[in-house]
C-alpha cells in the first residue's frame, strides 16, 4: 500500500485524554464546566427532523450573519468551519506554499506543528510571547524569517501557558510581517482585551482573528469555529473547503448560543471569577503561576515535586490535568479551570500529595 512520505514521517498530534468513567475530575483540555445555553437545548429538542434529509447551508448565512453582527463587520468577511482545527487546516492549505514555512510561538498549541508536517512544510518556533516572557523562562526571541513563514499564527492568550500578548504588540508584528498573522482567540472571550479591530479594520489586509464555541460557549462537542478577515483571504478558503463543512445542527446551536449573549457572559464570569480564586489558592501552596488570561493555568509545583509525579498521582486519583512533557513546557502542569467544587477537591488531593 503506498503511503506517502511525509505521512509515514508524521508524528500524529495526541489530543488530551478523554476518560471513560464518569466519576472523574476533568480538567485537562480546556472545556467549559458549565452546559451550553438553555436556548441550544431548545434548538436542539425542536430540531426539525426534515432539514436532515437536506444538505445544510454551504455557506452558513444565518450564522456567518450573526458573527458579523456582533463584531460589526460584513458577513464576506466571516468564515465558519468545523472546529477552529479545520480553519487551521485549511488556512494552511490556502496560504502556504510548498517551499514556505508556517510559524507559531513556541510553546504553543502543539497541533500547528503537525499541521505544518501534514503539509510537508517546516514549521518554526518563537520563543515567548514577545511580551515580557514570563513563566516558561525563555526569553530567547526570534523573528519568523523574512519570506519564508507564509502564515504565522498567534495565540492569544496563548496555550499552555495562557499569557496574554497585548493587541498593539500583535498589530506591529503583523504590519511588518509579509504573510498572514491568524490571532489564534480560543481563550480571549477570558481575556481582558483581543484583537477583532485589527481583523475587521477596513485598511487590514494581513490579519484574520479566530475564535471557537468549544470554551466559553461550552460547545466543544458541537465542533464549530470561525474567523474574521479580510475578503480575499476569506474568501480563499471558502475554495478549499469541503462543501458541507458545517452540518445543519451545529449551525443552528451555534446561532442559539451566539445569540444568547447575557448567558454567555454569565458563564465566563464565572470561569474567571474561579480561575482567580484558585490562582490565589495555588500560589498560597508554593506553585508558581503564569498570570493567566484564559480558562487554564500552567502552573509549577513548589519544589522538590516534579510534574510528571503529580500529574501521574492526580491520575491515579480520577483527577485529570494535562502534562507536557519537554524541555519548554515539562516542568509545569496545565490546569483547566472547573466549578468551584471541582477546583477544591483537586486543592485537597494536592494537600494529601504535597
Ligand atoms: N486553538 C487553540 C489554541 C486551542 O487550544 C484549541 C483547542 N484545543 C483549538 C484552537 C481548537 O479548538 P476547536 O477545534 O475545538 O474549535
Amino acid at each position: 500500500m503506498r503511503i506517502k512520505e511525509s505521512v509515514r514521517r508524521l508524528e500524529a498530534y495526541v489530543p488530551g485524554e478523554q476518560p471513560k468513567a464518569r466519576n472523574v475530575i476533568k480538567l485537562n483540555t480546556n472545556e467549559n464546566p458549565y452546559p451550553p445555553s438553555p436556548k441550544c437545548g431548545e434548538v436542539l429538542s425542536g430540531f426539525d427532523l426534515d432539514k436532515l434529509r437536506r444538505y445544510p447551508d454551504p455557506e452558513f448565512a444565518l450564522l456567518r450573519e450573526e458573527i458579523a453582527r456582533q463584531n460589526a463587520t460584513t458577513p464576506d468577511r466571516v468564515f465558519v468551519g468545523n472546529g477552529s482545527d479545520e480553519v487551521l487546516s485549511l488556512m494552511a492549505r490556502a496560504f502556504v506554499e510548498d517551499d514556505e514555512e508556517i510559524g507559531s510561538l513556541d510553546p504553543s498549541y502543539s497541533l500547528y506543528k503537525t499541521l505544518a508536517a501534514i503539509r510537508d512544510v517546516r514549521w518554526v518556533g518563537i520563543r515567548g510571547t514577545g511580551n515580557g516572557e514570563r513563566g516558561t523562562g525563555n526569553g530567547e526571541r526570534g523573528t519568523a524569517r523574512q519570506g519564508k513563514v507564509s502564515l504565522f499564527l498567534w495565540t492569544n492568550p496563548n496555550a499552555p501557558t495562557g499569557e496574554f500578548a497585548e493587541p498593539k504588540k500583535i498589530a506591529a508584528f503583523a504590519r511588518k510581517f509579509p504573510g498572514v498573522v491568524v490571532v489564534d482567540e480560543a481563550y480571549a472571550d477570558f481575556a481582558r482585551g483581543n484583537c477583532m479591530s485589527l481583523a475587521t479594520a477596513p485598511r487590514n489586509k494581513n490579519v484574520i482573528v479566530m475564535r471557537t464555541f468549544s470554551k466559553s460557549y461550552s460547545l466543544a462537542g458541537l465542533r464549530v469555529g470561525y474567523c474574521v478577515g479580510p475578503k480575499d483571504l476569506i474568501e480563499a478558503l471558502y475554495k478549499v473547503k469541503d462543501s458541507y463543512n458545517v452540518d445543519a445542527v451545529a449551525q443552528a446551536i451555534a446561532l442559539a448560543a451566539l445569540k444568547d449573549r447575557s448567558y454567555h457572559k454569565k458563564t465566563v464570569a464565572k470561569v474567571v471569577k474561579t480561575r482567580k480564586a484558585f490562582t490565589k489558592a495555588l500560589s498560597a501552596r508554593g506553585w508558581d503561576i503564569i498570570p493567566s488570561e484564559s480558562n487554564f493555568v500552567f502552573a509549577k509545583p513548589p519544589t522538590p515535586a516534579k510534574a510528571a509525579d503529580v500529574f501521574a498521582a492526580l491520575r491515579e486519583r480520577n483527577i485529570f490535568v494535562r502534562y507536557f512533557p519537554g524541555l519548554l513546557t515539562g516542568d509545569r502542569l496545565r490546569i483547566t479551570i472547573g466549578t468551584d467544587e471541582q477546583m477544591a477537591s483537586l486543592l485537597s488531593a494536592l494537600d494529601e500529595l504535597l
